[in-house]
């Protein structure tokens, strides 16, 4: 069958010389006793990192298993946004220097994998198989931007104001630090308000790797104020945002409003992602996919599978070992490796997911299980007519199903483009003819045939939607930098 569109040649897979991250071998006792050892470690408090005095508000940040307080971070306040502003200032290093900075930090984050993962299961919930996957992920941005731009002279844009999301604190962080860093501009980062300790950490292995303190500065604080005020500052050059679609909305209008026309916005938002299982797939494989899809890491990853349609011929069947699979997950302590779906982010996000269950309980086929008290929701399965009933994306372990009968499936991926959205798509099919055809009408930034849906893999998977799910371009991929660099002039001697 011919590639499915967007799909990259080997060649460009990876820069010359550059590989991916290579993790660690959790089936090795003596290489979990060492993590176990290096992670058993108190959470240091988190404050604004800015070159100058800092002030703000002390609040509470929360281990989501259990909602115990874990450490303080003191939230920057109008001025100390203000003075990051005014000490903001381009990286002038050479693009070759700013590489081996970014390479090095790569270094000093995997050897730092104890206080990272520690931060990463106390602070946002992460299982210790997310953590090492979101370490790797994080690695894999800052050496493939470096390898990406280490020849590339073109000037940076400016001060660039990046916003993460708390699902992947430290990679999408990462990856959007390390690409403004590597194009040269002045970052002023403002992390999640559940997420800034492991943000707090990232910029001091940055800093301790060599990037200069005016060129990355750390403002933890809530969107509304820290964030709203970062994106309406006329000095901002650029925004990189990662979150929801909605934020990214409130972004743009304040954006528009504040800064110069043409200001660059790179948004990778929500979606309300599908998967296609038709009546030639293998049950057990797409019962493994569907599971990992929407059920790992609690459901919370924005390429997270939230609508299942199923070829009707088969959906009694696949429908019963779906519910066994769900039957067999462990929800509970993210910190024990038996464990498969870790706490939701907050008793927040509990309680929105709950009331959402409440409300749509006719529709529900199946439940597993998870501990009473934390902020644990146990993985459901809902039956709806199509990806039209779903009112919004649920981010967390909920998966919503419809059948399809074979004559259907254009109208099915014609309701799934209709939805607005294009972040990831899943099918299982062992019809090359359809793979192919299915590829190349449905609208999504990832598509996944005969695998899971989630996981995307810097350098060789580029990650990112079209619609409501984002601008592109890409993260983890040959084209993102581009967005980075200020446009150059051109010159015409007469
Ligand atoms: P969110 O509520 O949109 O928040 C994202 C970031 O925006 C946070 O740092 C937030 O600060 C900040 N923010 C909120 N209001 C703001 C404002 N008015 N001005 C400036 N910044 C503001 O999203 P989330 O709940 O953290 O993350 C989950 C969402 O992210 C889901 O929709 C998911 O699909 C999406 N996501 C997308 C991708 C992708 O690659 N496409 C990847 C991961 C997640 P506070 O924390 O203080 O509210």
């Amino acid at each position: 069958a011919r590639a499915p569109r967007g799909l990259l040649a080997p060649a460009d897979l990876f820069g010359a010389g550059r590989v991916n991250a290579q993790g660690f071998d959790l089936s090795d006792p003596e290489v979990l006793a060492r993590i176990e050892a290096a992670r058993d470690v108190t959470l240091p408090d988190a404050a604004p990192i800015v070159a100058g005095p800092v002030s703000g508000t002390l609040r509470p940040v929360r281990n989501p298993a259990t909602g115990a307080v874990v450490a303080q971070v003191t939230e920057a306040d109008a001025a100390t946004v203000a003075l990051a502003l005014d000490a903001a200032q381009v990286w002038s290093a050479p693009a070759a220097t700013r590489a081996a900075v970014l390479c090095r930090a790569a270094d000093l984050y995997e050897e730092n994998f104890g206080p990272i993962f520690a931060a990463l299961a106390q602070e946002a919930g992460k299982t210790l198989g997310d953590a090492v996957s979101e370490l790797r992920e994080a690695v894999d941005f800052l050496r493939y931007y470096a390898a990406e731009g280490a020849a590339d002279t073109r000037p940076p844009r400016g001060a660039v104001v990046a916003i993460s999301p708390w699902n992947f604190p430290l990679a999408i962080f990462t990856g959007q630090v390390a690409a403004a860093l590597m194009a040269g501009n002045a970052v002023l980062a403002k992390p999640a308000e559940q997420t800034p300790i492991i943000a707090a950490l990232a910029v001091r292995l940055l800093h301790q790797a060599g990037v200069p303190e005016t060129a990355l500065q750390l403002l933890p604080g809530d969107g509304p104020t820290v964030g709203a005020a970062l994106t309406r500052d006329p000095r901002v050059a650029g925004v990189v945002f990662t979150g929801s679609t909605e934020t990214a909305q409130i972004i743009a209008r304040a954006m528009a409003a504040h800064l110069a026309p043409g200001t660059p916005l790179i948004a990778e938002t929500g979606g309300l992602n599908a998967m296609v299982v038709d009546s030639t797939a293998l049950p057990e494989q797409a019962v493994r996919d569907v599971v990992a899809s929407a059920f790992r890491s609690a459901g919370q990853r924005c390429s997270a599978l939230r609508c299942l349609y199923v070829q009707d011929d088969i959906a009694p069947h696949l429908i019963g070992m779906l519910k066994g699979a769900m039957e067999e997950l462990v929800s509970g302590d993210p910190a024990r490796l038996s464990t498969d779906v870790g706490p939701v982010i907050d008793a927040e996000a509990k309680a929105g997911i709950e009331t959402y269950l409440a409300a749509n309980k006719a529709r529900i086929l199946h439940r597993s299980t998870a501990p009473e008290g934390g902020h644990f929701v146990a993985p459901a399965l809902l039956q709806v007519g199509g990806i039209a009933d779903l009112e919004r994306e649920i981010f967390g372990p909920v998966l919503h199903l419809a059948t399809f009968a074979a004559e259907d499936l254009p109208a099915v991926i014609a309701a799934i483009n209709a939805r607005g959205y294009g972040l990831t798509f899943g099918l299982h099919s062992r019809i090359d003819a359809r793979v192919e055809t299915v590829a190349e009408t449905i609208r999504a930034g990832n598509i996944y045939v005969n695998r899971n849906q989630i996981g995307a893999v810097v350098g060789s998977q580029p990650f990112g939607g079209e619609g409501l799910s984002g601008t592109g371009p890409k993260a983890g991929g040959p084209l993102y930098l581009n967005r980075f660099y200020a446009p150059e002039p051109v010159v015409a001697v007469g």
